[in-house]
């Protein structure tokens, strides 16, 4: 074998996502894409708000009459850029940030990369809530960081108790992720006050300092009057990462930004630190043109009523099959109990019935599937009868 035996074992555990992207394709191949339904990936399916394609026209017209406007830039980012995004979320947080305090990225996946690098030393610690975003695992290695998962409460909020415990002298940071890809758990604002008091107490204990790292991706995502607390005023060492990917349905530009604390620890080096690693990973600053576009775009997101639908439609059907879940209250995704301790066993059952989810022990959270509903509305329809079927095999 010619590659590292890292990334063999990599491939090896991630390999059930594979398997399952492999055995859709066949199922589809045999059946037609329209007769099956596809739960598994989370990719937005609607289109970015008309604001975004008439702004991409007038910039696309500007560069063609501005000199130099391809060039090399500052590794951060267009300072105009991160001006509008810092005024934005100066009125959204109540914290008073400028371009300083943003750092356009390569999307919410690179962000997490370039702090991870900045931040650990080989064996450093970040604590993690379980489930999580499976790909956290990856880039906390790709920077020789150490995940400590602990499990969050079975309604999936945080156990803040568990938490404290888990952390320890060599804990750089604490990850969450709200609204949470795959539970759709938004943390409330007492857990983030909790957290914040935890980082305070527990720094001051062990005279560290240790960041309190909250990927938000999903954070226009939210229903039923829910809001996602404000990290940047909950917590001075606050660090929010976040994309348009979701907001804007714009996962293929591969653009979001870091935004830090006014008042964060370290602050000279941190920022000099996240300007290097913005740098030295191989990707070299985010994308200009859509740095372009999503500065004249702050406050404008996908209309969160598309998901909604789709959320309401696919809980009242699994409800009514006999599914036991938790209702969630934003991003894209349900993360019901499985009726059998083997999550991939009834996956399989799903898939004879052409329908396609992914095991949760992939999010470290077994005994549950995840269902992506960024699907269409007939998707969520048609697949009803199929989850009943499977359903009734276990009662
Ligand atoms: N974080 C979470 C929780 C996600 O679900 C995703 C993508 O699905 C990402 C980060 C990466 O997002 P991006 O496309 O902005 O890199």
């Amino acid at each position: 074998m010619a590659i590292s035996r890292k990334v063999e074992e990599f491939i090896e555990t991630s390999s059930w996502i594979r398997r399952m992207f492999e055995d859709g394709v066949k199922l589809k191949q045999q059946y037609g894409a329209e007769n099956v339904f596809d739960f598994s990936l989370g990719n937005p399916n609607v289109d970015p708000p008309e604001r975004f394609r008439e702004l991409l026209a007038e910039i696309v017209e500007e560069c063609r009459r501005t000199t130099g406007a391809h060039m090399y830039m500052q590794n951060v980012g267009y300072t105009d850029t991160r001006a509008e995004v810092a005024a934005y979320l100066s009125r959204k947080h109540e914290v008073s940030l400028s371009h300083d305090h943003v750092i356009m990225t390569c999307g919410a996946g690179g962000a997490l990369n370039v702090v991870f690098k900045t931040l650990f030393d080989p064996g450093d610690e970040i604590i993690i809530p379980t489930p999580f975003f499976a790909e956290y695992t990856f880039y906390v290695d790709n920077h020789g960081g150490v995940p400590v998962f602990v499990e969050t409460n079975e309604d999936f909020s945080l156990n803040l108790d568990a938490m404290e415990k888990a952390v320890s002298k060599k804990t750089k940071a604490i990850l969450i992720n709200s609204p949470n890809n795959p539970t759709g758990r938004v943390y409330d604002q007492e857990s983030i006050d909790g957290l914040a008091t935890l980082i305070e107490l527990k720094g001051r204990q062990y005279g560290t300092d240790i960041y309190l790292i909250s990927d938000e991706p999903y954070n226009t995502i939210v229903y039923d009057g829910i809001t996602v607390p404000s990290i940047l005023k909950a917590c001075r060492n606050g660090i929010l990462i976040t994309s348009y990917s979701k907001s804007l349905s714009l996962p293929g530009e591969r653009i979001g930004y870091i935004a830090v604390h006014p008042e964060v620890a370290d602050y000279e080096n941190l920022m000099g630190g996240l300007t290097l690693s913005n740098r030295i990973l191989g990707f070299t600053n985010a994308p200009a043109l859509m740095q372009r576009v999503v500065g004249r775009m702050q406050g404008v997101y996908v209309d969160v009523e598309h998901y909604k639908k789709k959320r309401d439609l696919l809980c009242d059907g699994l409800w009514q099959a006999g599914f036991e879940f938790k209702k969630p209250g934003g991003a894209f995704y349900l993360f019901p109990r499985t009726p059998t301790e083997d999550d991939v066993a009834f996956v399989r059952a799903l898939q004879k019935e052409n329908i396609l989810v992914v095991p949760g022990r992939g999010f470290g959270g077994p005994g549950h599937v995840r269902i992506s509903y960024c699907v269409d509305d007939d998707t969520i329809i048609n697949a009803m009868k199929g989850f009943a079927n499977v359903m009734k095999q276990y009662r």
